[in-house]
């Protein structure tokens, strides 16, 4: 008697298969996620620049100076900033 794949198996061998056969824009879906996480924002931090000043950082990717209240991501490189209780 033929042995059947459960259902689980069988979605993720047709997922699996889709990543690899479905083109979109003439790359496959696998391709495209390896593009993106190659994409993905870089994480650094925002390092104060020893000033007496309260709000000045320097972006620990790019250097670039910070006069304002820490922001999420670079506004000139694009780094993600990693949260003060991460580090
Ligand atoms: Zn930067």
């Amino acid at each position: 008697m033929a042995e059947f794949p459960t259902c689980e198996q069988m979605a993720k061998n047709v997922a699996e298969k889709a990543l690899d056969e479905f083109l979109y824009h003439g790359k496959s879906i696998r391709e495209w996620m390896k593009i993106i996480v190659d994409q993905e924002p870089k994480t650094g931090h925002w390092m104060h620049d020893g000033s007496h000043w309260k709000n000045r950082f320097i972006c620990s990717e790019c250097g670039y100076k910070l006069f304002d209240e820490p922001t999420n991501y670079c506004p000139y490189c694009g780094t993600r900033m990693e949260s003060k209780d991460k580090e």
